[in-house]
C-alpha cells in the first residue's frame, strides 16, 4: 500500500501501475469534504515520493465516481472573510496540481456520477475514460457558485472556450457520449471494461504511443486562441449567458468573466484568479440562499424519509374521485409515474374531458420526443375511467377531487369509504375546507388526510400532506410515499385554514389589496415584484389562480384568522369578481387575455380595470420600490413565522421549500425565512414595526421578536 486514508487509498497493481481509489468510509457516495482534499494532497505526495510507480489510474470504490464537494461544509466556510476563502481554494488546488504534476501518465476511470469537484479531479489527470453509465458536469452555478477546484482553468484549455462556457455557465449534467463528443472525456467503454481500458491507456503512454506530456501541457499554459478571437469567443458567449441567467443569478456571468480574465495566463496564475473569483461569488447572497436551498431540500427529504418509515403501505392501485382540472391532472401524473389509477366521476362528459386532457399532455411528450407512442398507449391504459365504485375494493389510496363544497365532499368521502378495503387510505385535495371537519363524516378518520396538489398538477412540484386531528402516522407515511412515487415533493403540515401555502399566500394578497386601497398601480406592483424575483406579480398571479377561487379562499382565511385577515375595506379582487372578471379562465381579470400564436393566453393591459377600481381606492400615486416590496413581503414572511410558531410546519427548511415549490417564491432568495435571515431578524422586526399601523398582517409574531432579542436566526 502506497497510501491509506479514510477516503483515499493508493496501491500498486502490476507493471508499475498504481491505483488511487476514492472510497469514503461510512458513506454511500464519494464527496470532496475537507478531509478528502487533505488525503488527496498526501496521496499525491506519497505517489511522487515512491520511486517504483510508472503510471496511475484513478478509480472509485462506489457506484458513483465523486458526487462533488461536501455542500454541508459550505455554510460555515463561506462565513469566513473573502480572502480566507480564496486562500482555502488555492490550498485545495494544490491537491489537484499534485496529481496533475506527477512524473508519470495518469488516467481517470469515471465509473458513474462525476460532478463538480469529481469532474475537476478527473480533469487533473492526463486522460479520462468514462463508463457508458457515467454522468459528468460542473453544476456549481446552481448553487450560485462556479467551479473552484480548477474547473474554470482546465476545462476551457481542454475543450475550448465555447464549449467550456456552455458546460460551466449552464451547469448541466451530461451523459458519457455527450462528454466524449465535446472532448471532456477521451473514451467511453462498457462498465466492466473500464478499469482495463484505463490501464491500457496508461500502458500506451508508457510505450510512447500517446504523448501524455503534450496533453498535460495544454492545461498548464495560456489558451492559444489569437487575442481577438479570444475576446470574441468570450463576448459572444458572455452576452448569451448574461441574457439566459438574468440579473438575479450572477454566478454564470462571473464564471465567464473569470475565464476571460485568466485565458492568457499559465495554470498557476489562472488558479489564483479562479480562487479569488470563487471567494467573491461564495460571498454573494445568492450563493448563501442557493446553498441553503440545497441543504433545505436535503432536510425535507430526510423529514419525508422519517415519515415513510412510520408504516407506508405499498401503492399498487390508486383512485381519484372527480375528473375535473385537478382529478384529471392527478390521474395523468399517477399513470405517468407508473401507478395505475381509477378515475371516477358522476358525468360521462367529465370523464371524456379528463381522458382528453391526459391524451393531450401525453401527445405533447411524444411530439417533443420525450416519450414513444407505445409508452403513451400504455400510460393512457393505466387510467381507467368509470362512473361506479366497481373496483374500489382493490384500491390502496383514493384522492378526492370533486367540487369545493363541504357537504358534497363529506357525502362523497363517506360513500367512497364504504367501498374500500381495510387499511386503504383516503385523502382530499380540498384547498380550503378543514380536513378535521371532513374527517368527522368518516368511520375511520385515522385513514384520512389532506393531499393538496397545485394547478397544473403535472408542472407544480409541491404536494401538501395535511394531518388532521385523528390522522394516523401510517396514513401520512402512505401519502408521502404516493406523492414521491408521483415525482412530487411532499411537505407534511398540520391542519389549519389555508394549510401552509395558502395561509402564507393570502396575507401577501392582503398586502396587495392594501397597496391598491392606498392608490398603488397594480401594474407597477406586478413589475416591482417580478423584478424582485417572483415569476409573476400579485395581480397577474390572482388572474392565473382565478379571481373567484381567490375571493372564496380569502373569505375562508378571514373567517379563520379574523384578527389579521378580516379587512375593513373592499378589496380590488372583490371588485373584479363582482364585475365577472375571473382572470385567465374567462379571459379577463386585472388584465385582459388574448391568445398568442401558440394558443397560449397573453396578457394585455385593460384600461377598464382602472375605471372599475377607481371608486374603491385612493387617488393613484407612485410608491417607491422599497415600500412596495416591504408591504408585499412582510405579511407573507410573518405568516410563515406564525406557521412555524403554531407548529403547522415542522421546520424552517420545510416552510421555505414549500413556498418555493408551491408558489414560486424566488429560489435565489432561499424562501421566506431565509429572506428574513438575509435582512436580519432584528432589522426585520424593526421593518414590521414601521408598517404595523397597517394592520395585523404587518405585526411581528412573538417568535420573531424573541429571536430578534436573542440575536437568533432561522438557519444559523
Ligand atoms: P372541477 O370543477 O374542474 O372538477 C370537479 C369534478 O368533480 C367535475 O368533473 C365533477 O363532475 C366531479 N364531481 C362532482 N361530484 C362528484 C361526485 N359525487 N363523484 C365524482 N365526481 C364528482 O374542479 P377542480 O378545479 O378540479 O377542483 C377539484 C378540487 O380540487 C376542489 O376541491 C378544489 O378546491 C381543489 N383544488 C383546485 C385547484 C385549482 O386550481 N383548480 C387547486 C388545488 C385544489
Amino acid at each position: 500500500m502506497i497510501y491509506s486514508g479514510k477516503a483515499v487509498s493508493v496501491q500498486m497493481l502490476d507493471d508499475g501501475i498504481a491505483e488511487l481509489k476514492f472510497d469514503l468510509q461510512g458513506e454511500s457516495v464519494n464527496k470532496f469534504n475537507q478531509a478528502t482534499v487533505q488525503e488527496l494532497t498526501e496521496a499525491g505526495a506519497a505517489l511522487k515520493a515512491d520511486g517504483n510507480v510508472k503510471g496511475l489510474i484513478v478509480t472509485s470504490g462506489k457506484n458513483v465516481f465523486i458526487v462533488g464537494a461536501d455542500i454541508t461544509e459550505f455554510t460555515e466556510m463561506f462565513k469566513l472573510p473573502e480572502d480566507e476563502i480564496a486562500s482555502w481554494a488555492l490550498r485545495a488546488n494544490q491537491a489537484f496540481n499534485g496529481i496533475e504534476d506527477l512524473p508519470f501518465p495518469t488516467v481517470c476511470a469515471i465509473n458513474g456520477i462525476a460532478l463538480g469537484g469529481g469532474l475537476e479531479m478527473a480533469l487533473s489527470c492526463d486522460f479520462r475514460v468514462a463508463s457508458t453509465v457515467a454522468q459528468v458536469g460542473l453544476p456549481e452555478v446552481k448553487l450560485g457558485l462556479f467551479p473552484g477546484f480548477g474547473g474554470t482553468v482546465r476545462l476551457p484549455r481542454v475543450i475550448g472556450v465555447d464549449n467550456a462556457v456552455e458546460w460551466i455557465a449552464a451547469g448541466g449534467q451530461h451523459k458519457a457520449d455527450r462528454a466524449l463528443k465535446d472532448g471532456v472525456v477521451d473514451a467511453v467503454v462498457a462498465p466492466e471494461q473500464l478499469k482495463d481500458a484505463a490501464i491500457a491507456l496508461v500502458k500506451e503512454c508508457l510505450a510512447g504511443k500517446i504523448d501524455h506530456q503534450a496533453k498535460r501541457l495544454e492545461k498548464q499554459v495560456a489558451i492559444t486562441l489569437p487575442p481577438l478571437e479570444n475576446m470574441m469567443a468570450f463576448q459572444t458567449s458572455g452576452a448569451f449567458v448574461a441574457q439566459q441567467a438574468g440579473r438575479n443569478y450572477p454566478a454564470p456571468m462571473a464564471a465567464v468573466n473569470v475565464m476571460q480574465q485568466h485565458a492568457g495566463m499559465n495554470r498557476d496564475q489562472a488558479l489564483e484568479v479562479e480562487s479569488k473569483g470563487f471567494a467573491k461569488v461564495a460571498k454573494t447572497p445568492q450563493a448563501t440562499a442557493l446553498v441553503g436551498l440545497f441543504l433545505a431540500d436535503q432536510a425535507v427529504k430526510k423529514a419525508n424519509g422519517a415519515h415513510v418509515k412510520k408504516g407506508a403501505k405499498d401503492i399498487n392501485l390508486a383512485a381519484v374521485l372527480g375528473a375535473g382540472i385537478m382529478g384529471g391532472g392527478i390521474a395523468f401524473q399517477s399513470a405517468l409515474k407508473g401507478t395505475p389509477i381509477i378515475m371516477k366521476d358522476i358525468a360521462d362528459k367529465a370523464l371524456d374531458l379528463g381522458m382528453g386532457e391526459a391524451s393531450k399532455l401525453l401527445a405533447k411528450r411524444v411530439e417533443r420526443k420525450r416519450m414513444d407512442a407505445p409508452t403513451m398507449g400504455k400510460t393512457l391504459s393505466m387510467i381507467r375511467p368509470t362512473l361506479n365504485y366497481g373496483d374500489f375494493g382493490n384500491v390502496d389510496v383514493v384522492v378526492e377531487a370533486v367540487v369545493e363544497n363541504e357537504k358534497i365532499k363529506q357525502s362523497v368521502l363517506a360513500e367512497a369509504e364504504g367501498h374500500l378495503k381495510d387499511g386503504a387510505v383516503l385523502a382530499s385535495n380540498t384547498s380550503t375546507i378543514s380536513i378535521t371537519r371532513l374527517a368527522s363524516a368518516l368511520k375511520k378518520p385515522e385513514n384520512f388526510a389532506g393531499m393538496h396538489f397545485f394547478n397544473p398538477v403535472h408542472m407544480m412540484p409541491l404536494v401538501e400532506i395535511i394531518r388532521a386531528e385523528k390522522t394516523s402516522d401510517e396514513t401520512i407515511a402512505t401519502l408521502v410515499k404516493y406523492a414521491q412515487k408521483m415525482g412530487k415533493n411532499p411537505v407534511v403540515v398540520n391542519d389549519c385554514p389555508g394549510f401552509l401555502v395558502n395561509r402564507v399566500l393570502f396575507p401577501y394578497f392582503g398586502g396587495f389589496g392594501m397597496l391598491m386601497r392606498d392608490g398603488a398601480d397594480f401594474q407597477q406592483v406586478d413589475k416591482v415584484m417580478e423584478k424582485f424575483g417572483w415569476p409573476m406579480g400579485p395581480a397577474y398571479l390572482m388572474d392565473v389562480v382565478g379571481i373567484d377561487t381567490g375571493v372564496h379562499a380569502a373569505a375562508v382565511m378571514a373567517e379563520g384568522f379574523p384578527e389579521r385577515m378580516q379587512y375593513d375595506f373592499k378589496d380590488v379582487s372583490t371588485v373584479m369578481y363582482e364585475n365577472k372578471r375571473l382572470g385567465q379562465k374567462n379571459g379577463i381579470g386585472f388584465y385582459r387575455y388574448e391568445e398568442d400564436k401558440k394558443g397560449k393566453p397573453k396578457k394585455v393591459v385593460d384600461e377598464a380595470t382602472y375605471e372599475l377600481i377607481q371608486p374603491h381606492v385612493a387617488a393613484r400615486k407612485e410608491f417607491d420600490d422599497e415600500e412596495i416590496i416591504a408591504r408585499m413581503m412582510i405579511p407573507l414572511c410573518t405568516e410563515t413565522v406564525r406557521c412555524l410558531e403554531d407548529n403547522i410546519v415542522g421546520s424552517a427548511a420545510e416552510a421555505d421549500m414549500a413556498m418555493i415549490y408551491g408558489i414560486g417564491f424566488p429560489p435565489f432568495r432561499g424562501g421566506p425565512l431565509r429572506y428574513i435571515d438575509s435582512i436580519g431578524t432584528e432589522a426585520f422586526v424593526a421593518l414590521c414595526e414601521k408598517y404595523a399601523h397597517l394592520g395585523g398582517i404587518y405585526q411581528a409574531p412573538q417568535m420573531l421578536k424573541d429571536m430578534a432579542a436573542k440575536g437568533e436566526s432561522f438557519f444559523g
